[in-house]
């Protein structure tokens, strides 16, 4: 099982698992999406600093994933996560994040944050790929939209709403007259869950049966 690169925001790239989107034809529309939602992100991050405005987040700072309580995840993203915990995440993450499931219950971060890092951070949600604050760090248990609305970096529209074309016939919105008019509406937000509030204690037993399928 290999590693994927962290993703740059200054050389945003699109993530390729050649073999497993053979195996799961969703897996290239999303990371098709988050390549766009990435490439939206340096672009946002750019025209920031030609204002003379600075990202503050970098790896691990880590108070959002505290603070947010309902980050929103498309069922796509769900499966994304899923397949990404269950067969690609190593050694020592994957031993802390079973037991970290396993105790979900006694958690108050995001189930997924270990040791103040994003354990699965190539395969994280929209949301919090476009999370972003400039100017300084967030304090700790600071939400910095609710504290500092302004220093909360603005996704450009045009690539969210091209992410979600893409995800769009994914959900059975193939028409491009279709998608145009479901973006607008914001029909997907429809189908979001809570993170939060999803099964992941499922997942431990998901993770050792995958562990042992590919040591027979
Ligand atoms: S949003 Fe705030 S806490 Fe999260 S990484 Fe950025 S600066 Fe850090
Ligand atoms: S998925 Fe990752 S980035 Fe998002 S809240 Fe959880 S730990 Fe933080």
């Amino acid at each position: 099982m290999s590693q994927p690169p962290e993703c740059d925001y200054r050389k945003p790239q699109r993530l390729s698992f050649t073999d497993d989107e053979a195996r799961f034809p969703w897996l290239a529309i999303l990371l098709n999406a988050y390549a766009v939602i990435d490439k939206g992100i340096s672009a946002a991050i750019e025209s920031e600093q030609k204002q003379g405005r600075q990202l503050a987040c970098a790896k691990g700072c880590s108070s959002c994933c505290t603070t947010h309580q309902d980050i929103p995840v498309y069922p796509l993203e769900l499966m994304g996560m899923s397949w990404y915990v269950i067969e690609k995440l190593q050694s020592p993450l994957r031993e802390q994040l079973k037991q970290q499931l396993n105790n979900i219950d006694k958690l108050n971060t995001c189930p997924f944050l270990l040791e103040g890092a994003c354990s699965i951070h190539p395969m994280r949600p929209i949301a919090c790929r476009q999370f972003n604050v400039l100017n300084k760090a967030c304090a700790d248990g600071e939400d910095a939209f609710h504290t500092r609305k302004n220093d909360v970096m603005k996704p450009i529209k045009r690539f969210t709403e091209e992410a979600f074309d893409i995800m769009l016939p994914f959900y059975g919105i193939k028409r491009k007259g279709d998608r145009k008019k479901a973006i607008k509406q914001g029909k997907l937000h429809a189908v979001a869950k809570v993170m939060r509030e999803c099964n992941w204690q499922t997942m431990p037993e998901k993770m050792t049966a995958f562990e042992s399928k590919i040591i027979k």
